[in-house]
């Protein structure tokens, strides 16, 4: 069953036995970000049930979670829908917060830094890059989305200020960001700027890994640009 092998691919398999929930969760999940399901489309329960051949139960509850992570909305006697894309103005209010707290906790994280955090996070972004071959473009897309944004909350449990940590994560930057467009060198430069910030925190050295930060959040924030075009 593909929606099995999702699970599998994705390495929480071995964590604890894949659920009917995960299942549906994943499969919900890869077609909200490669934009199978339009923002804003209807998501009725009944149909994704049948459609996936189980009851509404897991259903509901694979919604829930996506509600949580921002990615669908439940409306009053309407039900769940995907989330909206972006608006500019929310993209561009985003991508200003994050060049005033992230470069800040780029530079707390060199700081606080432990050879163990630097190991975790160097192993964080490894996944991303060396990924096995895609199965299509838009998979790829939807798990760089995971790993990059676990990558960037780890700098920001390394920095050691919660309440930036909950605020970024509150808003699923990446979640909504890979949802707006899908150009293969967003990832290849990405992975090149992650690689300047870790050269900052191997070296120790706060004011680069503060500057590295600030660079990969501009260039990211002018990479995404052209989608609102
Ligand atoms: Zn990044």
């Amino acid at each position: 069953m593909e929606v099995a092998f999702a699970a599998e691919r994705e390495g929480r398999a071995s964590v604890r036995p894949s659920s009917v929930v995960d299942n549906v969760y994943d499969n919900i999940y890869h077609r909200l970000m490669s934009l199978e399901i339009a923002p804003g489309a209807r998501i009725p329960i009944d149909v994704f049930a049948r459609d996936l051949g189980v009851s509404q139960t897991p259903v509901r509850e694979a919604l829930s979670r996506l509600e949580r992570e921002g990615l669908v909305w439940k409306e009053h006697l309407i039900g769940y829908s995907a989330a909206p894309q972006w608006t500019r103005k929310q993209f561009e209010d985003l991508y200003a917060f994050r060049l005033l707290v992230e470069p800040e906790a780029a530079r707390l994280a060199a700081i606080r830094m432990t050879p163990e955090a630097l190991q975790q996070l160097e192993e964080s972004a490894a996944d991303m890059g060396h990924g096995e071959a895609p199965v299509d473009r838009n998979t790829r897309y939807s798990r760089f989305a995971r790993a990059d944004a676990q990558f960037h909350d780890a700098i920001l449990k390394i920095a050691g200020n919660e309440i930036i940590r909950s605020t970024l994560s509150n808003q699923h930057v990446h979640l909504h960001i890979f949802r707006l467009m899908f150009h293969t060198r967003v990832t290849q430069e990405a992975l090149e700027e992650h690689e300047n910030l870790l050269s900052a925190f191997r070296a120790g050295d706060a004011q680069a890994a503060l500057d590295a930060m600030r660079i990969h959040v501009e260039r990211s924030r002018d990479r995404l640009l052209s989608a609102f075009e």
